[in-house]
């Protein structure tokens, strides 16, 4: 005789599932398909909460939990791979007078158009984000230097270009700054100094008088004392500056 009984299989009255399954019936999530409490219908719960926190619930983009975990990963990809890859930082311009003069709700619509037109203007393998109220970022894999320009100049035409329609008959259009930075090749950043850098672009494009990108010059010049630390295991950088 074994001395230990055999695991029990879980069932849904043993875990408390009803408020998980209330959360996804609240936000429109569908539920986990097959028999409940059979173990695909368990997977599919958990696969349901995972998707639903890591996305943003006004406008369906992953948030900035998971853009936080995505750019980990492509730091990652980029120290082992050498790819350029491109990190975008947008901000709506003067959105504050959009709810100040059409409401809160229509800003809401604003969030939501310029996110739809955010999945519109990337691949398949970028990852547009809601990062703050009106700040979205898009992480860009294996972007060449060359064409970094084009994309982020692309997605901010879509917005600017983008009529967004409310009340019965009413039209309003918005536009986006957008600083840009790539990671440095081969040497292995930190995402804090990433977004630091694309932050510093999105400043100076908003400074220079918005609706403009501003992306940094150099892909692998601009290596920070600190990243330099962690390439050479040192902070004596003389040599090196
Ligand atoms: P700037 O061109 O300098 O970016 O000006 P701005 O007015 O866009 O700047 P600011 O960042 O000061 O204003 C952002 C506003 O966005 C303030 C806040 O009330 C609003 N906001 C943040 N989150 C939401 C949201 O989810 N919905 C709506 N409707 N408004 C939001
Ligand atoms: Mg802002
Ligand atoms: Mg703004």
């Amino acid at each position: 005789m074994s001395a230990h009984p055999e695991p029990r299989p879980p069932s849904p009255a043993d875990l408390r599932v009803e408020q998980a399954l209330q959360l996804l019936q609240q936000s429109g999530h569908p539920l986990p398909p097959g028999a409940p409490g059979s173990a695909a219908w368990m997977q599919g719960l958990i696969d349901a909460l995972c998707d639903l926190s890591s996305r943003d619930a006004l406008t369906g983009l992953p948030n900035r939990r998971s853009f936080e975990a995505a750019l980990g990963r492509e730091i990652d990809r980029v120290a082992r791979s050498g790819e350029p890859a491109l990190l975008l930082l947008l901000d709506i311009d003067h959105f504050k007078r959009v709810n100040d003069t059409h409401g809160h709700s229509v800003g809401d619509l604003v969030i939501q158009a310029v996110a739809d037109a955010l999945r519109d203007s990337v691949r398949p393998m970028d990852l547009p984000a809601r990062v703050g109220g009106e700040e979205f970022a898009i992480i860009l894999p294996n972007c060449p230097p060359a064409f970094g320009e084009t994309v982020a100049e692309r997605v901010r035409h879509r917005i600017e270009n983008k009529i967004i329609r409310f009340g019965p008959s009413q039209t309003l259009g918005v536009t986006v700054s957008i600083g840009g930075a790539y990671a440095p090749q081969w040497v292995r950043s930190t995402a804090g100094i990433w977004v630091e850098r694309a932050d510093l672009q999105l400043y100076r494009a908003k400074a220079e008088g918005r609706n403009r990108t501003c992306l940094e010059p150099t892909p692998v010049s601009l290596v920070s004392a600190e990243e330099k630390g962690m390439l050479f295991g040192t902070s004596n950088f003389g040599d090196f500056e």
